[in-house]
């Protein structure tokens, strides 16, 4: 459980199995929703309610961010990794991957092939190696990639503040950290190895981005590790911490489901669409202005049906692998993803259907501070 959390997980389990069908009308029916709303409506008595809930988180998407759906995409700068998560191919240990990290031009490549596109906004990945995506390796990076877009956001190795300090200054204003799960026993065996094994650091990423600066802070855990409810009620007493401590900042929700990787791994509690749609919806209607991202990982008729209820902002065309856009194409070489695609959509398609359900895509709508 999220560690300033009284419940334990014994307490969440007894409330969340007493929740009733009049509990999560009332719910429903409120303008101002807490931690408790999120229990009712992600429970299990709440799902014969979808249809409402459709409703409902609808008119809250609709009030804060209209028909329109921001577009981003991922550029994978590197795959080299000292962690050892159990779930992910490029681990360590992980012999069957394609090691590869991208130098400047190739990133500078990488940049303009997603820009052609006209995306704007990019958020930049990485594997956790320190000896190469040090600080400033990074924000020579974000320097170089900030004359070519509006929007950058990082998804790499926790920093310190003083780091995201010397990152936000060369041009990222966006940070996103999976907790992957907050139980910590769960984790413990997740991540036996590297700097990841330290569930606290990771824990303290936001709140260090946000004292440096940054303007969007992006928590999620990993769907298909620990049972989702548990984890969701964690998520939403993270999110509700960290409003209070960087309320300039907005916190942007994403709900990756992990699937079997070529390496082995199998989910130990899978997510099933119904259960991923009850958690979105119910996210936005308890937290109505935060950001909520939706990934290719899902299938194209469920992203297009969510962002219309749920979600706001939705990534178009991604490549998981370093040089996927372009460097890996000119070298005649195949695409190793992170993980599976399941909207293999070229971001034109994307931006079709999007018009195709009365909403507009988003490319810019900020501007950053000089
Ligand atoms: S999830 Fe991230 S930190 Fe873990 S092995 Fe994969 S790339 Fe490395």
């Amino acid at each position: 459980m999220f560690p300033l959390l009284k419940y334990g997980d014994a307490g969440l389990e007894a409330y969340m199995a007493g929740v009733s069908p009049d509990a999560v009308r009332r719910s429903l029916a409120k303008n101002r929703h807490g931690w408790f709303d999120l229990l009712n409506l992600t429970s299990e008595a709440a799902r014969p309610f979808l249809p409402q809930m459709r409703r409902v988180a609808m008119a809250a998407r609709r009030r804060y961010y209209g028909k329109t759906v921001n577009v981003y995409a991922p550029l994978y700068i590197g795959n080299t990794c000292v962690n050892s998560c159990r779930y992910c191919d490029f681990r360590r240990q992980h012999a069957g991957t394609a090691r590869r990290n991208l130098s400047l031009d190739e990133i500078r490549a990488e940049g303009e092939a997603v820009r052609e596109t006209g995306i704007d906004s990019l958020l930049v990945v990485a594997g956790e190696d320190p000896a190469v995506n040090t600080v400033e390796h990074l924000a020579q990076i974000g320097r170089m990639l900030k004359g070519m877009f509006s929007f950058l956001s990082l998804e790499v190795a926790p920093q310190s503040e003083d780091g995201y300090r010397e990152l936000f200054d060369a041009g990222y204003e966006g940070l996103v950290c999976f907790q992957e799960t907050y139980d910590r026993d769960l984790y413990r065996d997740m991540h036996p190895a590297g700097p990841k094994a330290d569930y606290d650091w990771r824990l303290g990423t936001q709140l260090r981005a946000g004292r440096a600066g940054f303007r969007m802070l992006g928590c999620a855990f990993l769907l298909g590790l620990g049972p989702w409810r548990r984890e969701a009620a964690s998520l939403a007493a993270h999110a509700f911490h960290l409003m209070r401590e960087c309320y300039e900042a907005k916190i942007q929700f994403a709900f990756p489901r992990i699937c079997r990787t070529d390496g082995g791994f199998v989910p130990p509690c899978e997510v099933d669409e119904d259960d991923l749609e009850q958690m979105m919806l119910a996210f936005r209607i308890v937290f109505p202005q935060c950001g909520m991202t939706v990934s290719t990982r899902e299938r194209p008729a469920f992203r297009d049906r969510i962002v219309q209820t749920a979600a706001d902002n939705m990534s178009a065309g991604s490549r998981v692998t370093p040089g996927g856009y372009a460097v890996l194409a000119k070298e005649n070489r195949a695409d190793v993803a992170q993980f599976v695609l399941s909207d293999g959509r070229s971001p034109a398609e994307v931006f079709a259907a999007i018009r195709a359900n009365g909403q507009e895509t988003v490319f810019k709508n900020w501007d950053s501070r000089i």
